[in-house]
């Protein structure tokens, strides 16, 4: 069920969390069950549910949104990485703060394929 901004997890570790990343409205934190050996997530700081309302952003917003994606996982290091962004339960999402998965290194491919919900799918 999609939470409210105030008591939503990721609005809080928006707020006071442990940033890898930060810059222009937008945070990344290291994920607290990594599937890859680098798992960062990265949040814009005004809460949206889901990729779905992606046009509640400007398209500077979400241009710049796309860019700290790049810059989170040049900053972590990772050349050759993956982007995940899961939608709505069905597409895997369990925290209802919009966010994106960077994923770099090895894979853990159990914890993987449960991120993915692929045995729902
Ligand atoms: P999703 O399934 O796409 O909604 O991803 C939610 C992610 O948030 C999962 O990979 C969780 O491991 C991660 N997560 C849940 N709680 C925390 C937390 N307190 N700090 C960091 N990551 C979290
Ligand atoms: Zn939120």
């Amino acid at each position: 069920m999609p939470s409210l901004p105030e008591n939503c997890l990721f609005c809080r570790l928006v707020a006071e969390g442990d940033h890898v990343h930060a810059a222009d409205g937008f945070v990344a934190i290291r994920d607290i069950n990594p599937i890859a050996e680098t798992h960062l997530l990265v949040l814009p700081a005004r809460h949206v549910d889901t990729f779905r309302e992606v046009d509640a952003f400007s398209d500077e917003e979400a241009g710049r949104m796309l860019r700290f994606v790049a810059e989170t996982a040049q900053a972590a290091g990772l050349e050759d990485y993956k982007v995940l962004v899961n939608v709505g339960e069905g597409g895997g999402q369990t925290v209802f703060h919009l966010h994106w998965h960077v994923l770099g290194g090895r894979f853990d491919r159990g914890k993987l394929s449960h991120a993915l919900a692929l045995e729902t799918a």
